[in-house]
């Protein structure tokens, strides 16, 4: 069982990296902003509340989260594995899944993406969305081929919501306030937390360090 937690702030490449994780490992991506981004656009009571709340740059309840990724965690897919991506983003929630964890005898692995504050904002800011197909661009480190056009469909790409500058620094406050405990938590707890620096290397060199840590825990 491979249970793999990527760890990070905003902007830190935990989604890109994902992606490149179930592509290798055959295991599923678990993103709770994907997932609630989902919920939210089927749900319009949802949409009012939880909504409001993630575009002000502010976290969704634990209650509502912890019950997504539970659920999501029991299904068949996830039975040999998964990565999770950002989760968890708060003490309950990690204390939750350690839970969930230890109950089942399962050693996952914390990667944690280093990056420093100031790519990060470069990084946030810079970031551009095809709407139609989800691709995400970065201005400054992936520049789509032509104009902020997607390279898939030529849909303009835009800024999603939650990237304006103001919700960026509410974001980056709630990971200071609610997020970067969490770590600490993890480390106290015993729990496997490995450190990988994720600010200069390119995608794929970054990749290639959280591949070496994963292989090694296979064989621990
Ligand atoms: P990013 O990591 O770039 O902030 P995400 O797609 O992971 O983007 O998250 C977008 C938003 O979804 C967050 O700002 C937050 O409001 C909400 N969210 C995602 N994961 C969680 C979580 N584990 N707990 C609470 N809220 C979450």
């Amino acid at each position: 069982m491979k249970a793999i937690v990527l760890f990070g702030s905003p902007g830190s490449g935990k989604g890109t990296q994902a992606k490149l994780l179930k592509k290798r490992l055959g295991i599923p991506h678990i993103s709770t902003g994907d997932m609630l981004r989902e919920r939210i656009r089927l749900d319009g009571e949802l949409r009012a509340g939880v909504g409001t709340v993630m575009l002000s740059g502010a976290l969704a309840p634990d209650q509502l989260v912890n019950r997504m990724v539970e659920d999501r965690l029991g299904r068949a897919d996830a039975a040999k594995g998964f990565i999770l991506d950002g989760y968890p983003r708060t003490l309950a929630q990690a204390d939750e899944l350690c839970r969930w964890l230890d109950k089942r005898g399962v050693r996952e692995v914390v990667i944690y993406l280093a990056v420093d504050y100031n790519s990060i904002i470069a990084r946030l800011m810079g970031r551009r969305q095809c709407l139609r197909c989800g691709t995400l661009y970065n201005l400054v480190s992936q520049p789509p081929k032509v104009d902020l056009e997607c390279d898939r469909d030529g849909e303009k790409l835009v800024v999603r919501d939650d990237d304006s500058e103001t919700v960026i620094r509410e974001r980056l406050d709630a990971y200071e306030r609610q997020t970067r405990p969490v770590l600490e938590f993890l480390r106290q707890a015993g729990r496997r937390v490995e450190e990988v620096a994720a600010g200069a290397d390119s995608p794929e060199q970054v990749f290639e360090k959280i591949c070496g840590i994963v292989l090694n825990h296979d064989r621990a």
